[in-house]
């Protein structure tokens, strides 16, 4: 717009015709203007640029945890990123991970045998990089990033848990890999992935990361609406840069009218949070012992 203005400006010293210019330039001024307001791109970039650290350092503890392992929870998606819409149309994947991150972190620190951290405490927007990074940044012994699914299928329902492999374990759990880092499915997941996963360090992650899924499913079992086969495997980027013991539950269907009701019940949600707390538990005591 400056440099509009200016040439019209210049324009405007040198004759007769600079009125009618100036008022086209004027118009084209405006229309960019315009333009420009209604560009989710053009907003964006323009937001992004003055924002603080988009993740959060800050770890949650009672006093008798003092030195005890830090557990990283992600609440998935958040601000620009809705993720899934319910059936009903009337709550987003992002609220709902957020409640249940929150009651988790509230269950284990007044358990007090874990610390906790957040990737987010309230409605904003990471990248899967951010959100790994906490979990490097304070050596988690544990990441759990919280999700609900959603599906074409109305009647596909329950929980499952996602821990990271280097190979999915069904074309379904790629295809929900690749949605949530946002890349094509079956396509290249990230730059140098199969050196990556080729790394010892990176072999024993997976290993963690199963053991980890597996206590979960055990907690979850009788207690919370599971899927068939409820443990299962894929090349979740945010997992995988967590360099730590990682998985993703996804705390059923957004897409299935019964599991809405069950995850917009706070008691529903609490019998999740126990059972969540209590495997989080049995792992870090069961490395402890090692
Ligand atoms: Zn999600």
């Amino acid at each position: 717009m400056t440099s509009l203005g200016t040439m019209a400006e210049r324009v405007g010293k040198n004759g007769a015709i600079a009125g009618a210019l100036a008022a086209i330039v004027a118009a084209a001024a405006l229309a960019f203007f315009l333009a420009g307001r209604g560009s989710d791109a053009a907003a964006r970039s323009a937001l992004t640029v003055n924002l603080p650290p988009a993740a959060s350092d800050r770890i949650y503890a009672s006093a008798v945890a003092a030195g005890r392992p830090i557990v990283v929870i992600d609440a998935g998606h958040g601000g620009r990123d809705p993720g899934a819409t319910s059936v009903s149309g009337q709550v987003h994947e992002k609220d709902l991970t957020l409640v249940l991150a929150q009651a988790l972190r509230d269950e284990l620190v007044k358990r007090g045998r874990v610390r906790v951290a957040m990737t987010r405490a309230d409605d904003r927007y990471l990248t899967l990089e951010d959100r790994a990074a906490v979990a490097r940044r304070l050596d988690a012994a544990m990441f759990v990033s919280i999700h609900i699914d959603s599906a074409a299928n109305p009647l596909a329902r329950g929980a499952s848990v996602y821990s990271l492999s280097d190979v999915a374990s069904d074309a379904e759990a790629e295809r929900l890999a690749a949605r949530e880092d946002d890349r094509p499915a079956g396509g290249p997941s990230s730059g140098a992935v199969d050196a990556m996963l080729a790394d010892l360090a990176m072999q024993s992650q997976m290993g963690s990361s199963a053991d980890l899924a597996s206590r979960l499913v055990a907690k979850a079992s009788g207690r919370v609406e599971l899927r068939p086969n409820p443990h299962r495997f894929a090349a979740f980027h945010v997992l995988r840069r967590a360099d730590a013991p990682a998985v993703l539950f996804e705390a059923g269907y957004l897409s299935n009218a019964d599991d809405e009701l069950l995850l917009r019940n706070p008691e529903e949600r609490a019998k999740m949070v126990m059972a969540l707390a209590q495997a989080i538990e049995a792992d870090v005591a069961a490395h402890a012992r090692h």
